[in-house]
């Protein structure tokens, strides 16, 4: 398998390019056609093995073509060193898009996040905390709302994000493509999907 084998674009083939990414890696080649054709997918890969761009290049393709002022995608991960290395992924593949992400976490105030959401953006990379916090202030437009990831699943479960993530799930519209990746499967990432995923397809390495 090669990144020409998925229908994406130029842009993002471009930067891949410039990544130096020269094939996928197993996670990637089978979990990016099943994000791509629109399947509720349960990603189990190890950390490390490339599993942001497995959902990030098919995430940053379908947002591309689903125009819209307000956010259309939350990737929720459980630390803000996470949500910031997952941004800064995600910023690599949409340089040559005009894609707005932007990272919100707790650690700080959030006045500038909130005044960043303002500017507008397409995607959010959030911790489950400061996605609540800045939704209950009403600054966040939720309604338009497509995707929504869950990385490093496992690790959410141990730091007890279940209540959070329930939270969130009731204020996001319940029509929309739901992707979970995990490192590990255990009974609570596997009740997780049970609750959240809708006919989950699996990319399991
Ligand atoms: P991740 O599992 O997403 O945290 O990725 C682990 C590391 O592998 C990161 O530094 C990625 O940039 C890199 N990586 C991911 N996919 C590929 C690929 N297909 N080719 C080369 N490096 C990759």
């Amino acid at each position: 398998t090669t990144f020409q084998d998925f229908a994406l674009n130029k842009q993002l083939w471009q930067a891949i390019e410039e990544a130096g990414y020269t094939a996928p890696s197993p996670v990637q080649a089978k979990a990016i056609p099943l994000v791509l054709a629109g399947h509720d997918v349960l990603g189990i890969a190890p950390t490390g093995t490339g599993k942001t761009a497995a959902y990030a290049l098919p995430l940053l393709m379908k947002i591309k073509y689903a125009k819209g002022e307000h956010v259309r995608a939350v990737v929720l991960a459980p630390t803000r060193e996470l949500v910031m290395q997952i941004h800064k992924e995600m910023l690599r593949f949409a340089q040559f898009t005009d894609l707005r992400i932007q990272a919100i976490y707790g650690g700080l105030g959030p006045k500038t996040q909130i005044e960043n959401i303002q500017k507008g953006v397409d995607i959010l990379v959030s911790t489950p905390g400061r996605f609540l916090e800045i939704y209950q202030k009403g600054e966040l437009v939720t309604k338009h709302i497509n995707t929504l990831v869950l990385d490093e699943a496992d690790k959410m479960m141990d730091m007890g994000f279940m209540h959070q993530i329930r939270s969130i799930l009731e204020v996001i519209p319940v029509k929309r493509q739901n992707l979970l990746f995990s490192a590990t499967f255990p009974e609570k990432v596997d009740r997780l999907s049970a609750e959240f995923l809708e006919f989950p397809v699996r990319a399991e390495v």
